[in-house]
């Protein structure tokens, strides 16, 4: 069983985290991808941003349909900041025999000298670097060569697609349409909610 867990704020999730998550599965032969909104993150206060729940909710409406994504709701739940190394620790704990990948962007993948105890996470897990197109990939191989020379970091280029999530908040605060950005379910979420009107 090969389990990746996909971590971000997903503030919101988007097209482009979807297409991510499908490219993983194709490139490396994942069976289940399980969604993992962050908590609290170590690093930063999410700002203008939509609470855990909504955060949660919408990736649970994003997934549907597809057999080999979930939605985890631990760091969610676990009211505590949340260290990617604790969360693969959990997964590693209920699944021993599970090969374990986790997938985030590449710009987070860059600050991974400065995580939680880097060393353990990258013994348990294959971290997968999602960059868009256009992504300057040099600033990724130089300061993780080591990482990538030992197979531990593997970068993935996300095929074509250039959305953002800082984008689609921008745009719903400017009043423009969101509408194939992101799953419609989302769109619709967002408008019955309210998220996202003021920068
Ligand atoms: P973020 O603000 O959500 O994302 C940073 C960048 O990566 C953004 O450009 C984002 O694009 C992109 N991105 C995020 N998740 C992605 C995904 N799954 N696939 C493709 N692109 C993605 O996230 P973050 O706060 O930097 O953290 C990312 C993950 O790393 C989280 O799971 C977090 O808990 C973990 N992390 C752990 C530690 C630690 O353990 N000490 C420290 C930092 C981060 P969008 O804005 O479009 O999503």
């Amino acid at each position: 069983m090969k389990l990746a867990i996909m971590g971000g704020t997903f503030n919101p999730v988007h097209i482009g985290h979807l297409v991510c998550a499908e490219e993983a599965v194709s490139q490396y032969g994942l069976d289940r991808v399980l969604f993992m909104p962050t908590g609290l993150p170590p690093h930063k206060e999410i700002q203008n941003g939509a609470g855990p729940e909504d955060r949660y909710r919408m990736c649970v409406l994003a997934i549907g349909g597809n057999p080999r994504f979930e939605v985890s709701r631990y760091e969610i739940d676990k009211q505590q900041v949340s260290y990617t190394v604790n969360t693969v620790r959990h997964f590693r704990r209920q699944m021993p025999e599970a090969e374990l990948y986790f997938i985030t962007g590449a710009d987070a993948v860059l600050e991974i000298l400065e995580w939680k105890d880097p060393q353990d996470l990258l013994m348990m897990a294959t971290l997968i670097a999602a960059t868009r197109p256009g992504y300057p990939l040099d600033k990724i191989s130089g300061s993780l060569s080591r990482f990538l020379t030992e197979n531990r970091v593997k970068i993935m280029e996300i095929p074509g697609i250039g959305v953002s999530s800082t984008m689609i908040r921008r745009r719903v605060s400017e009043r423009m349409s969101i509408r194939y950005l992101v799953p419609e379910g989302i769109r619709q979420y967002i408008n019955k909610e309210g998220l996202y009107r003021q920068e």
